[in-house]
């Protein structure tokens, strides 16, 4: 069980910290939300890599959140190691029989921290609400759709589309 009040305080100390919202990297997700919940986050990925649900899956998650970057053509997500928080919080129906409770608990935080940022009146909570993610990054996702348009055009390759949005969500942080 996740002691809530801690993880919102340790988020609440460090929120400000983070300057290229949505983008966010491992190290970043451990310093907001304790260890506490990077080790459950962890326990969840290796889940996942044991019955390749996310794997085999078309990303429909992505999908129905209207992401800019969802292209069936991408074997995984093109910016996986900066992905938003919502998309590493988020696991699907087919993860409820065996993790539903520790899905529901790790977004139960999620919120709570969000809520309590709201009413501190940090204004980086509301950076969290993507994707979409041209509400939060509308200069990136620009470029991103020059790439995107591009590789649909068969003037790139989808490995060489996937690296240069990458490319483009680390010039955007820095
Ligand atoms: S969370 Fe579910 S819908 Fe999303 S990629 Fe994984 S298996 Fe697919
Ligand atoms: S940023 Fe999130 S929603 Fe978009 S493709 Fe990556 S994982 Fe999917």
């Amino acid at each position: 069980m996740v002691d809530k009040d801690k993880t919102i305080r340790q988020y609440l100390e460090n929120v400000r910290q983070l300057k290229r919202l949505p983008f966010i990297t491992d190290d970043e997700m451990r310093l907001l939300f304790s260890e506490e919940i990077a080790g459950m986050m962890e326990e969840l990925s290796h889940y996942d890599l044991e019955t390749r649900f996310c794997g085999d899956c078309q990303k429909r998650c992505c999908l129905v959140a209207k992401c800019e970057l969802y292209d069936t053509r991408f074997q995984m997500c093109p910016i996986y190691e900066l992905r938003p928080v919502v998309c590493r919080m988020h696991y699907c129906h087919l993860f409820q029989a065996e993790k539903g409770a520790m899905v529901e608990e790790i977004s139960d935080v999620f919120f709570a921290c969000l809520m309590a940022a709201e009413a501190a009146g940090i204004p980086h909570a509301r950076l969290f609400d993507s994707p979409p993610i041209a509400r939060c990054a509308p200069g990136f996702i620009v470029e991103a759709e020059k790439v995107l348009q591009r590789m649909k055009n068969g003037e790139i390759t989808t490995e060489e589309a996937s690296g240069l949005i990458l490319t483009q969500a680390r010039v955007y942080r820095s």
